[in-house]
Parts: C-alpha cells; sequence; structure tokens
C-alpha cells in the first residue's frame, strides 16, 4: 500500500480509542422541537428540569395509617382516626395536624399530614369505627417519601446528550413538558463500492452479488440516531468512485463498506489519497473487520473545507461491515448526533461449549444467547466466515474474545456484546 502517512493498524483499543479522541472533538447539530412520543429514541439538546418538588408533598408510598411513630412504642395500640386522605385530596379535606394518639387513613401517593412522620400498612392495622389498633411499631419515615426527595424544583431530570428512553421521556411528562428539543439527526451517506454489486432490485448474473450492506448499515445508522443517505452502488473504478467518494463527503459524515481489502481492485483507500485524507488508521487487529479504515477528508466539501468530514471504509464482507460499524463507526456517529460519550462495556455470560481460535486478534464472534432468567448460557454460531449474514441472522450476540486466547473451556465465563 503506498500510503507514507498511514499510521497503519492498530489494536482493538488503540483503535477505539482514536475514534473516541476525534469523536470528542466535534459539535453537536443544529435542533429541533418534537412531540414527547416523537422524542423516544432521539438526543436531548437541553436538560430537562424539575418545575416543581419531586414528589412535591410527602407521599405516602402504602395503604394504611398516617401516624406518629413515637405513639407505637409499645404494640399493640389503639389510635383516634381523624381523617381519610385518598390520592389527589384537596387541601381542605386533609387534617391540618396529626397529634399524638391521633391517625388518618391514608392510601398509596396521598400527602402525609403534618405531625405524621410514617405510614403503617393497613396489613397491620383493625378498623372499628374510628379507632384503630395497630400491631407492629415503626421506625420515622417509614413509607414516606419526602417532598424534593427524588429531585429539588429547578434540578436537572435528564442532561443534555442524552438518548430519550422509558424513563427520560416519564421524567419530561413529570416535569410538565409536552414537546422537548432534540438535536437533528446527521446525514450520513452510505457508498457501497464493488463491480459485483447490484441494487435490490435487479436481478444478478451468475457471480453478481446484491447489495446487502448499504442496508445493514442504514439499519444501524437509524439506531444510532443518524439519517442514511444511500448513495449509487460505486463501482471498481477510480473516476466515477472518486465522483461518489466526493458526494459523499458532503454529509456529514460518509461510511463506505468494500474496496477496502488488500485486492488488486480495492481502490478506496488510493482515491481518499488522491483527495488528500488524513487517516487515523488502516486497520485493526480484529476479526471480522481487519481492513477497516478511518479518516477525515475536507475535499469536495466547501461547507467543511476548513473542518473536513469523517469517514470509515468499513470492510465489504457483510458480517464484518456490522461488527465495524458497532466497534468504530457508532461512536463518532453518535458524537455528530449530539449524544454524550459513551464507553463501549461487555457484559459476561458462561459459555455452553468450548471454543478454540488462533491467536492475535480480538474477535467478535456471532453467539447465541440461550438459557432463562439468571441461567443464561453463550455460544458461537457455526458460520461460513464474516460472509455469512444467514447465520449472524440467528445469532443475537458477540463472544469477545482477547488476542491472547486460543482456548476457553466451557463453563468459563465470557465477555459478550448484544446485537
Ligand atoms: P471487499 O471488501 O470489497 O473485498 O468485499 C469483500 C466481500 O464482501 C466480497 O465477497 C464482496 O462481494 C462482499 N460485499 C462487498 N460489498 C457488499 C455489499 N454491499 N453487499 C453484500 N456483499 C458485499
Ligand atoms: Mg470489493
Amino acid at each position: 500500500m503506498p500510503v507514507a502517512q498511514v499510521p497503519g493498524v492498530l489494536s482493538f483499543e488503540d483503535a477505539r480509542r482514536a475514534v473516541e479522541q476525534q469523536a470528542s472533538q466535534v459539535r453537536p447539530p443544529i435542533t429541533e422541537s418534537v412531540d414527547l412520543l416523537a422524542a423516544s429514541g432521539r438526543v436531548l439538546a437541553v436538560p430537562v428540569c424539575a418545575d416543581r418538588d419531586l414528589p412535591p408533598f410527602p407521599r405516602s408510598s402504602r395503604d394504611g395509617y398516617a401516624v406518629r411513630a413515637a405513639d407505637l412504642g409499645r404494640v399493640p395500640a389503639s389510635l383516634d382516626v381523624i381523617g381519610e386522605i385518598r390520592a389527589g385530596e384537596s387541601l381542605e379535606n386533609i387534617p391540618k395536624l396529626i397529634g399524638s394518639g391521633q391517625a388518618a387513613s391514608i392510601m398509596t401517593g396521598a400527602p402525609v399530614p403534618a405531625g405524621a412522620d410514617a405510614v403503617v400498612m393497613v396489613e397491620y392495622t383493625a378498623q372499628q369505627g374510628t379507632r384503630v389498633e395497630i400491631t407492629r411499631s415503626i421506625t420515622p419515615g417509614e413509607n414516606v417519601v419526602p417532598s424534593g426527595a427524588e429531585a429539588k424544583q429547578g434540578s436537572v431530570l435528564v442532561e443534555r446528550g442524552v438518548r430519550l428512553n422509558d424513563a427520560a421521556i416519564a421524567l419530561a411528562a413529570s416535569a410538565g413538558q409536552p414537546r422537548l428539543l432534540v438535536y437533528k439527526r446527521p446525514q450520513v451517506a452510505v457508498l457501497t463500492t464493488g463491480d459485483e454489486i447490484v441494487d435490490v432490485g435487479a436481478i444478478p448474473g451468475p457471480t453478481q452479488i446484491r447489495n446487502s450492506n448499504s442496508y445493514s448499515v442504514a439499519v444501524q445508522i437509524r439506531n444510532a440516531s443518524g439519517e442514511p443517505v444511500l448513495l449509487p452502488i460505486a463501482p471498481d473504478e477510480t473516476l466515477k468512485l472518486r465522483a461518489l467518494i466526493e458526494k459523499g463527503l458532503r454529509s456529514d459524515l460518509l461510511l463506505m463498506t468494500g474496496g477496502v481489502s488488500m485486492g488488486r481492485y480495492d481502490l478506496v483507500e488510493q482515491v481518499l489519497e488522491d483527495l488528500k485524507a488524513e487517516f487515523f488508521f488502516t486497520g485493526a487487529k480484529i476479526q471480522p473487520g481487519r481492513p477497516i479504515v478511518f479518516g477525515k477528508c475536507g475535499a469536495g466539501t466547501p461547507a467543511r473545507e476548513s473542518t473536513g468530514t469523517y469517514f470509515f471504509g468499513l470492510p465489504g464482507n457483510p458480517v464484518s461491515t456490522m461488527v465495524t460499524f458497532e466497534l468504530f463507526a457508532r461512536p463518532m456517529l453518535e458524537a455528530l448526533a449530539g449524544l454524550s460519550p459513551q464507553k463501549l462495556r461487555f457484559v459476561y455470560a458462561k459459555l455452553k461449549s468450548e471454543i478454540r481460535v488462533k491467536p492475535g486478534l480480538k474477535r467478535f464472534l456471532p453467539a447465541i444467547l440461550s438459557g432463562e432468567f439468571e441461567d443464561t448460557q453463550v455460544e458461537l454460531v457455526p458460520w461460513q466466515g464474516s460472509g455469512d449474514i444467514a447465520a449472524t441472522a440467528r445469532a443475537n450476540c458477540y463472544i469477545v474474545i482477547p488476542p491472547d486466547r486460543e482456548f476457553i473451556t466451557s463453563g468459563e465465563f465470557v465477555p459478550i456484546m448484544r446485537r
């Protein structure tokens, strides 16, 4: 490869850090206001703050009796019931003060009146007329959530840069925000390369392959808060490839698939070199996905001439494309989408059957999590290598194998990455 400035093939961790380092320098996109529900999955641009204390009043977390804990030093104890407080009870119906020897019947979610400092669960009580007998003592504060204990008025409930999930949307709802300001999705150009690749609707010749990578990548882009823009398939021909790459560089991010290996017609790197691209790495010691390329190029991008556009050359083998997107393209896209940096974290599962591999590469091999509840197990999916989309579709995770392991016994806990 006649590329002098190229830093070359990095370890997985160094390559990931190189992306994270670049990602930490990008600015978030412009914002738009959307309906609360439409904001689900989007990235929050302005923090959601509490418009009042949460809870706004000392809230009973049980059905029972609001009491003074000191009255239950000795049980059973008999107290005078001076009222009933339902959830949403109007202020004038709530006893002003629970005095010594007094209690009020109270429901979950109702405000605990002044004087009371605990709620005895109804299970430990028996009411007869206006008296209630209580059989359990209680410590002050039990079954009462003090006002402002969950959040103080004016405090941040959901930070900027968070992808809005169910809990975040619920918080925005509880803070009275029917619309939210979110970041616009960055436009991600998807350029697939290869003389053998034809469109989905075309009838492939005997040696041709339908384009599947543009579609898997487009789905991954959507999941990572981006908006995919599919470019026409680029042939393995320098001038046409260059024109399409220049077009792709006008997007917020360019993802190419194929044409980055060592073959005679793998032209992507050469074309980017001609366009004076800066390369951060041209490979990672991983499998699948070793030929992954990451860089930045200012050519053909009038709006971004100074800053340049980041690009990834993802390997063409379909499983390599999916894996390298997750490992490397995702953090950059998420940064461009305004998301706060996310560390890549693997979780552990028990290996069902032993694994033997050649050492030297960090591997991300398609695998199936099976079992149930706490008894989860994982095993490799039999596959024909990094072109095997069918095997990968049956997988629901990747087993992560460090480069120094050759043999992993069944029963060992191994790191996995969900897919
Ligand atoms: P390449 O990285 O260009 O050498 O491609 C590696 C393998 O991936 C070859 O077998 C290609 O046919 C296949 N491939 C490349 N691009 C695509 C695509 N868009 N959809 C499906 N397979 C592809
Ligand atoms: Mg190719």
